[in-house]
């Protein structure tokens, strides 16, 4: 039967009798121009799955804003309005929920939910923003399961078990009973057919035959409760099925076992009348040990609330009794609605809301205000304001600290991904690595074997995952280079004595280990790369020890010259100390300036300005990152030249400005060119870029001066 606009508007009038339904109705006339022509898969026009929708959302008793947005929720999707073109109509509140709804609905998940369904349904949570999104995103999940008999059986059976890990749970969290409990049971009819047929035939005749039994049961308790004097309702109802074959397969009982297929219910005024009700039940049959729960005095986290017994009843079988008010009975059917939604002029308590443990946020926002609806209307949920989820192309959702990069994420892949990524897509966008992901986000990463991580990355990448994989990278790298630098200047030192130095360590690396205190011969190897013994040393050793050689003295001032100087000693690389380096003399850097390292044959580092021409071409291989250390205080001898008017004294001038900055000048030359300008060429010696950068501004203040530079040319 399909749902009319009267319908709705016959169910918002019950509990909405004033209410102006323009709203609602003009949406209706959008909704039907817009989709006139579609139809659904049965045959029907499209226009009966926003309405059934619709019609869902005032059985939920809604507000106006969301029946309307209930009616255009797919309009968005599959026509041509806009949402512009809705704010401009319906105002923002419907164009924003209808963008939630949209934006939802154009999640992909991949097929094997269950290992991901908890980060699924944070990120549908996430993605709501309005709790109002997730309640229509349910409503349209209901009626999609309540019409699936329509679809292909695969996209049966996969919608079916979507509906099952995230959406069924989805609803119970809100507490909407009723709807988690008939999408498991279409669910369940979907997945496991057989057994769902099954099931049902065996439960209905099992029931049929009971039927005395139940009204039995339900007249006894009226019966006590009125001598009482309590007025009170009694029900009796089948459990739904799917709770019965979860039962089945988790204790692994069969049907004849499981006793309680009904719940009784009894439903009374006050909460006190609910524990004296408990009483009077456990007067007339035996309650099983161990099975009563008091969810009135710890309410469950959906602000379920409800006495819950099981009793052996007149025929010696298991019965569960579930005793609870008007009030809690109305949560328990409507959940989040019940409380939320419609409650006219009462005053949400700050004990109701603390009990939705991942509601908590919107305890803060109800103090408040006063009025449930207008609650509704300003919650805009940040239920997770530390974590994102994003999406892999395929579908699978990953969880990542809010604030996470694209690096973070190729990283979350996995390890190699993230070592050779080379860009990546977003949303299908190509953007920097460096781009920071929001929830919802498709994100794609391309790899090339050539790329390799960079020092640069460490800078945005926020998962500890990929800091920890990119440092370990780095070392390792370090580690290589340094270890293959230390071999080298042994078999260079060696070779100078004549002795092949990979054939004695083969021989002799042990022993050569241990004269050190090392582990391994590695550690040897990259103690001479790092500078921390030297090969002099070493070769020194060797010759004493293995070679019997005698006569100290001819080695001691190579040792003196390998040794590094105290100058250069302070540098790290890549915060490793002692490291054999030295400034190179073509591009003087000072500490400031941006610089990398050279593997030399035989000379161990060289630091050269990353400008430098001289390292634009050499092998990547030998090439390694440099951090200056803290290195003040030591000196080194930058290049400047200086163009003036030629006048008396302009040398003497600036030389003393020079002076002024207390700096030391090691070489001033002038030279006047043809046109008559002066160029003035100073060697001062400096601790950094930044006394460079006080010389040089002393320098420009000088009368007469018009050009000031550092040359980057060779000290002699
Ligand atoms: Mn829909």
């Amino acid at each position: 039967m399909m749902v009319r606009i009267n319908d709705i508007l016959d169910a918002i009038n019950i509990y909405l009798p004033e209410a102006d339904t323009g709203l609602v109705e003009k949406a209706y006339v959008f909704s039907a121009k817009m989709h006139a022509g579609q139809k659904r898969l049965s045959g029907e026009p499209y226009l009966s799955h926003p309405l059934a929708v619709s019609y869902i959302l005032a059985e939920l008793k809604l507000d106006l804003a969301s029946i309307a947005a209930g009616l255009l929720h797919d309009a968005v999707e599959d026509t041509l309005a806009t949402t512009e073109e809705l704010a401009e109509m319906f105002g923002k509140d419907v164009a924003f929920i209808v963008d939630g709804v949209t934006k939802l609905s154009k999640l992909q998940f991949q097929s094997s939910l269950y290992k991901q369904a908890e980060n699924i349904r944070k990120m549908i949570l996430a993605m709501s923003k309005d709790i109002r999104v997730l309640l229509i995103k349910l409503a349209d999940r209901l009626h999609n399961m309540r019409t699936l008999e329509f679809q292909k059986e695969i996209k049966q059976k996969a919608i079916a078990a979507e509906t099952l890990d995230i959406y069924a749970p989805l609803a119970s969290r809100l507490g909407i009973d009723w709807i988690k409990q008939e999408l498991e049971d279409l669910s369940f009819k979907y997945l496991y057919a057989d057994d769902y047929a099954d099931l049902k035939a065996r439960v209905e005749e099992r029931l049929g035959q009971r039927k005395a039994y139940v009204e039995e049961v339900k007249d006894m308790i009226a019966r006590r409760m009125a001598e009482y004097a309590f007025s009170c309702r009694v029900l009796g109802r089948p459990k739904h099925l799917y709770s019965i074959y979860r039962k089945m397969n988790t204790r692994n009982l069969p049907l004849e076992q499981i006793y309680d297929l009904m719940a009784f219910r009894i439903i009374l005024k006050s909460t006190k009348e609910c524990y004296e009700a408990l009483g009077i039940v456990h007067s007339l049959w035996k309650p099983v040990p161990g099975r009563f729960k008091d969810y009135i005095s710890l309410p469950k986290a959906n602000m379920y609330q409800s006495l819950h017994t099981t009793l052996i009843g007149p025929d010696g079988e298991r019965m569960e009794v579930q005793i609870r008010t008007d009030e809690m009975d109305q949560v328990a059917r409507e959940g989040i609605a019940a409380h939320w939604l419609y409650k006219e002029g009462r005053i949400l308590t700050k004990e109701s809301t603390k009990s939705f443990e991942w509601l908590n946020q919107l305890a803060e926002w109800q103090r408040e205000l006063q009025d449930p609806r207008e609650f509704l209307e300003s919650v805009k949920m940040d239920l997770f304001p530390n974590e994102i989820w994003v999406l892999t192309p395929a579908g699978e959702v990953k969880e990542f600290p809010r604030g996470a990069t694209l690096i973070d994420f190729a990283y979350a892949i996995h390890t190699e991904v993230g070592h050779h990524c080379s860009g990546a897509k977003l949303n299908g966008r190509l953007v920097q690595l460096n781009h920071e992901m929001q929830t919802g986000d498709v994100v794609e990463i391309t790899t090339s074997p050539r790329h390799v991580p960079s020092r640069d990355w460490l800078k945005f990448a926020k998962t500890g995952k990929a800091i920890a994989r990119i440092r370990q990278w780095i070392k390792t790298e370090e580690r290589s280079k340094s270890m293959a630098l230390g071999k080298e200047l042994c078999e260079k030192e060696f070779k100078r004595h004549r002795i092949d130095f990979n054939e004695a360590l083969k021989n002799k690396g042990a022993e050569m280990t241990q004269w050190f205190s090392f582990k391994h011969p590695d550690d040897l190897l990259l103690s001479v790369g790092y500078g921390k013994i030297s090969q002099v040393q070493l070769v020194k050793r060797y010759m004493k020890e293995v070679l019997k050689v005698k006569g100290e003295a001819e080695f001691w001032e190579d040792v003196v010259k390998a040794k590094p100087n105290e100058k250069e000693g302070m540098i790290t690389i890549n915060g490793l100390d002692n490291i054999m380096t030295h400034i190179s003399r073509c591009c003087n850097p000072v500490p400031g300036d941006d610089v990398i390292g050279y593997i030399t044959r035989g000379r161990g580092i060289t630091i050269h300005r990353t400008t430098c021409s001289n390292v634009k071409n050499i092998d990547p291989e030998r090439k390694v990152e440099i951090d200056w250390g803290t290195g003040e205080g030591y000196i080194y001898p930058v290049k400047i030249e200086t163009l003036a008017i030629d006048k008396k004294g302009i040398l003497a001038e600036v030389s003393n400005v020079i002076s002024s900055t207390e700096t030391n000048i090691s070489d001033a030359r002038v030279k006047i060119r043809p046109d008559g300008i002066a160029v003035l060429t100073f060697i001062v010696d400096v601790t950094g870029t930044e006394h460079l950068r006080r010389v040089i501004s002393g320098i420009r203040r000088c009368d007469g001066v018009t050009q000031v530079r550092r040359v980057v040319s060779k000290i002699s």
